[in-house]
């Protein structure tokens, strides 16, 4: 495993939309393990494989309940509601922006097996899967703040 360097700002990788994953081979499961621990080291909360120049589908997200999720080609399929929270993304260090996000959503993806998995997800990890999925579309948090905020440290 290794930490990886973490794409910032107007790296053009973070606009590209990811392609999908098509096989769960070695290296693929590397890169989940690498993001993992680049997350990790950052006390980042989740990261897209394109934050670290791998434009494919693969997040890792852990809101900091001791679960670790792997997501292979995830994927929202039903969301309701709409609120507004501030956001943070490792790749915009600095930067803070009140984000409008749907409350609850339903992600189908793959895990690390090649089982296909359902999180219903609300609060915090409803956004964090949102915020991650937007990566994979190169959507960023600058495109989807509504305002935003100077970080005081
Ligand atoms: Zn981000």
């Amino acid at each position: 495993m290794a930490i990886r360097m973490i794409r910032k700002g107007n790296d053009e990788i973070l606009k590209e939309k990811a392609s999908q994953v098509k096989e769960i081979t070695p290296n693929i499961i590397n890169i989940l393990e690498d993001m993992a621990e680049t997350m990790y080291s950052k006390e980042g909360i989740g990261l897209a494989a394109n934050q670290i120049g791998v434009p494919k589908r693969l997040v890792v997200i852990d809101i900091q309940d001791g679960n670790l999720l792997e997501l292979i080609n995830p994927e929202i399929i039903d969301q309701e509601g709409k609120e507004v929270e501030i956001e943070g993304c490792l790749s915009f260090p600095g930067i803070l922006g009140e984000v409008p996000r749907a409350t609850r959503v339903v992600v189908e993806a793959f895990n690390r097996e090649g089982e296909k998995i359902k999180l219903e997800a609300n609060g915090l990890l409803a956004r964090v899967l949102q915020h991650e999925i937007d990566h994979l579309e190169g959507n960023l948090l600058v495109d989807r703040a509504v305002r935003f905020l100077e970080e005081d440290n």
